[in-house]
């Protein structure tokens, strides 16, 4: 297909074009062909009429439990904080099943495509025994909505009885672990450009992990030439755990496995101190900042602003840690939590979408082809329409209109050359069934 998106009201390119108005973009299959201000010769399948649209690229989402989707807003740990709330829900996780895996990855990609995003990742680190193919099923409902998808095959050893936070039930061993690595990696991993999946490794915290573990990921990771992600420095019940069981605080104990490395980013980053800082810098580690879940939780504030100069993305986190995958909100949450901490010009709206787009591409290493709108990189496009109530009398900055005003869906949503989103609906036409699929596995969760 070939497509013409004229007279864009505003085009925040977010690449060496910057922002434009009354401009054009043609897309041709999968790639973006023109972006200017002359109308492009030739035929077109489509000309879509953007004159009352604000049009970015699509958003790259760098932290997610697809899986906790089944488990949002649970009443039992409302008002917990992490390890609290973490030792109850591993309790209705460990019966998680192929089924559940599915549905939940399904519905967690339709809010996140409904909501802008183009990309995400994911960590499933969770596998009841004998359940290695939820991670094979989670990649079939993200492809059922259409989002390219950059999943980290998750992994927990390290249980209560060896000094970790989750029960047995739901960690697995570390040969069993590095098999599985192999088997997801060669069956999925296309490390092509404009591939729509890419493996990652992700073990998940130094709460759940071997010493031994991290370090086997590390080697695996190399030999393959795959990406690392993990949670670190969310709590100060992290900073005292590792400090009680590895006599380190979180990053002086990533440091010593070797994991302050290129290949890595890490979600949260909440309880840094300024040598922290320096050190992930002068590392060049991604930032998955994760606002939402850090308030619902109450783990701090990231001090995002002081960490200028790195990759920093954003992730929606697990949606029993959120409770909602919005990204818009997301984006919104991230820049009003770091006023509250620096002051009000502390973070533009632009700088928040940046983090949201740009961002994330380069912390998922994918900015070669995606997370801006420019000649050459894949067609993943979104775009709002400003005739609407939420942004009425709000137009004195378009672009800053889809932070500082009350934004929650996206009309349109282009991904790799397919619509996803038309008109503020997905294109796919079963998702009320995916919706009852998911609230009856929820119940049937909770019930035990
Ligand atoms: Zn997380």
């Amino acid at each position: 297909m070939k497509y013409l998106f004229k007279d864009i009201a505003h085009l925040e390119t977010f690449g060496p074009m910057g922002k434009l108005e009354n401009a054009y973009v043609a897309v041709e299959k999968n790639v973006i062909t023109y972006v200017g201000k002359e109308e492009p010769k030739g035929e077109f399948d489509r000309v879509v009429d953007c004159s009352n649209m604000v049009m970015l690229p699509g958003f790259v989402n760098t932290h997610h439990h697809l899986y906790q989707s089944l488990t949002r807003n649970v009443k039992k740990v409302q008002n917990s904080k992490l390890f609290d709330w973490l030792v109850n829900l591993y309790e209705i996780w460990k019966n998680l099943d192929e089924e559940a895996s599915y549905v939940s990855a399904a519905v967690a990609a339709a809010e996140m495509a409904i909501s802008g995003v183009t990309t995400t990742s994911d960590m499933l680190y969770l596998y009841p025994k004998g359940r290695n193919e939820i991670f094979d099923e989670e990649i079939k409902g993200v492809s059922h909505i259409g989002l390219r998808f950059h999943p980290t095959r998750g992994s927990m050893s390290m249980s209560k009885k060896d000094g970790g936070l989750p029960p047995d039930s739901v960690v697995q061993s570390e040969d069993e672990i590095l098999s599985e690595y192999e088997r997801v990696i060669s069956k999925y991993h296309d490390p092509s450009k404009y591939s729509m999946l890419r493996i990652a490794l992700a073990p998940c915290s130094p709460f759940s992990v071997t010493e031994k573990l991290m370090i086997e990921t590390l080697e695996m990771a190399e030999k393959k030439d795959v990406l690392l992600h993990t949670h670190l420095s969310e709590t100060k019940d992290e900073d005292e755990f590792c400090v009680e069981k590895f006599g380190l605080r979180p990053v002086d104990y990533m440091e010593k496995l070797g994991w302050l490395n290129p290949r890595v980013w890490f979600a949260h980053l909440v309880q840094l101190t300024d040598k922290d800082i320096e050190k992930l810098k002068a590392n060049d580690v991604g930032v998955a900042h994760c606002p939402s879940s850090n308030m619902r939780l109450g783990s701090g504030i990231a001090p995002i602003m002081k960490m200028k100069g790195m990759r920093i993305s954003l992730g929606v986190d697990g949606s029993a840690s959120n409770d909602t995958g919005n990204m818009i909100l997301e984006a919104r949450n991230a820049m009003l939590l770091q006023r509250v901490k620096y002051g009000a010009d502390a973070i533009t709206p632009r700088e928040a979408l940046e983090f949201a787009t740009l961002g994330g591409a380069k912390v998922l290493r994918m900015d070669d082809y995606i997370g801006s709108i420019e000649v050459g990189k894949a067609a993943d496009i979104i775009a709002f329409n400003m005739n609407k109530l939420e942004f009425a009398g709000g137009l004195d900055d378009p672009v800053g209109a889809i932070l500082m005003c009350d934004a929650k869906k996206v009309d349109f949503n282009m991904i790799n050359g397919n619509v996803v989103v038309e008109n503020g609906d997905l294109v796919v036409n079963d998702i009320q069934d995916l919706i009852k699929r998911h609230n009856e596995i929820s119940k049937r969760l909770l019930e035990g």
